[in-house]
């Protein structure tokens, strides 16, 4: 096996990937529902436009595969943004450089104040999110910020820059859990475009995080491609290549994925490809056939509808009552956002939401006891 996912990658053609996608038959997608283990060949029908009319079927196949390992409970998490601040552009992201507004990074006593928020809300799992400016939010402020926050919380993850194996090593043992790293796409050509300035635009860089991740022994981390950049049947193979790569190689880490949409923000970028309900539906329940392992998480970026009605088919985990700005929950509410959220609803409604379904909200990590509120 390869020291890292670039040397694979590049045995890849974006556009022949794409074509035998979009190449796969009826008999293809029957042959791929009929098998018990799926390779990537059927999880490339599973997600192929000819998989459309069974969709149904991959729905109750994909239900019944998450009931089997999952059980009926539902992760809950919150984002904490720290700072907006960010030295890259980024076309889609209301953070970017060439973005002219007020930054802001919160400091230990407006962090304690967020928490404070969270803490009444319910929760024991907070995704730390921040911009990529190295000189303000890097790994000094996040050892402070887990040394902060560990009293509090019983699972910590994170969504910031990517960082050293090294840095990962330092904040590992502070309380760091779960990292959330998304290529954006992998398209290389694309990324280029999209990420025109700033350390991000290194796409190797960024491709290579979760193998930095995995000799680094993170317990788990989080992959996914934003949906509209590029062709999504393309990027979520690539995605799933990745995931396969990973969990042979890394087997102690645990894996999630998500399925962010492009969602509006201040300045706005139009994707480029749109995904409908029922093709994000069949993604994940494509996913979930392929993999019975891996979590499946869905944010607030999606509608309360398609959220109500995605429970039972493969997700895992979900936001909810999420702020996507720094001092959001307390500080400063009216902070720039990163983007507009689409589920409102407060934690407790989630809650009762799910419970109406049969459904029991926890509020950390499986692992770590099961505990519910
Ligand atoms: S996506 Fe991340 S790196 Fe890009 S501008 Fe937004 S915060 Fe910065």
């Amino acid at each position: 096996m390869t020291d890292n996912f670039t040397a694979l990658f590049n045995t890849y053609s974006w556009e022949e990937t794409r074509q035998s996608i979009y190449d796969k038959t009826a008999l293809d997608v029957e042959h791929a529902l009929g098998n018990n283990r799926r390779t990537l060949e059927d999880f490339k029908a599973l997600i192929s436009p000819a998989a459309a009319p069974y969709l149904e079927q991959m729905a109750q196949l994909s239900r019944q595969i998450t009931l089997r390992r999952f059980g009926k409970v539902m992760q809950l998490y919150v984002p904490l943004y720290l700072s907006n601040e960010c030295n890259n552009i980024c076309t889609y992201c209301g953070f970017s450089l060439d973005n002219k507004v007020r930054r802001k990074t919160l400091s230990p006593m407006e962090i304690m104040q967020e928490v404070a928020v969270l803490k009444e809300m319910g929760y024991d799992h907070v995704l730390l999110v921040t911009g990529e400016a190295n000189q303000t939010v890097h790994t000094e402020y996040f050892k402070k910020v887990l040394e902060l926050l560990r009293p509090h919380f019983a699972l910590i993850s994170m969504e910031v820059q990517p960082l050293n194996k090294e840095d990962y090593e330092e904040l590992i043992p502070l309380g760091l859990n779960t990292v959330l790293v998304y290529q954006e796409t992998y398209h290389r050509e694309d990324y280029k475009k999209h990420h025109p300035k700033g350390k991000k635009s290194n796409f190797e860089y960024r491709l290579e995080t979760p193998d930095r991740l995995g000799k680094a022994e993170v317990h788990k981390m989080g992959l996914g491609v934003l949906i509209g950049l590029e062709d999504w049947r393309t990027d979520s193979f690539f995605t799933a290549l990745h995931l396969s790569y990973l969990e042979k190689k890394y087997w102690k880490t645990r894996y999630s994925l998500s399925f962010p949409r492009l969602r509006p923000f201040s300045g706005g970028l139009e994707p480029k490809v749109e995904m409908s309900d029922r093709e994000l539906v069949q993604l994940i329940c494509a996913y979930r056939l392929f993999n019975e392992e891996v979590e499946l998480s869905i944010s607030t970026r999606e509608s309360i509808v398609f959220r109500d009605h995605i429970i039972g088919l493969g997700i895992t985990s979900m936001s909810a009552g999420s702020k996507t700005n720094p001092g959001g929950y307390a500080v400063e509410p009216e902070s720039l956002e990163q983007f507009e959220i689409s589920d409102e609803r407060t934690p407790g409604e989630i809650e009762t939401m799910l419970k109406e379904k049969g459904y029991e909200a926890v509020w950390k990590d499986w692992d770590q006891g099961l505990v519910c509120k």
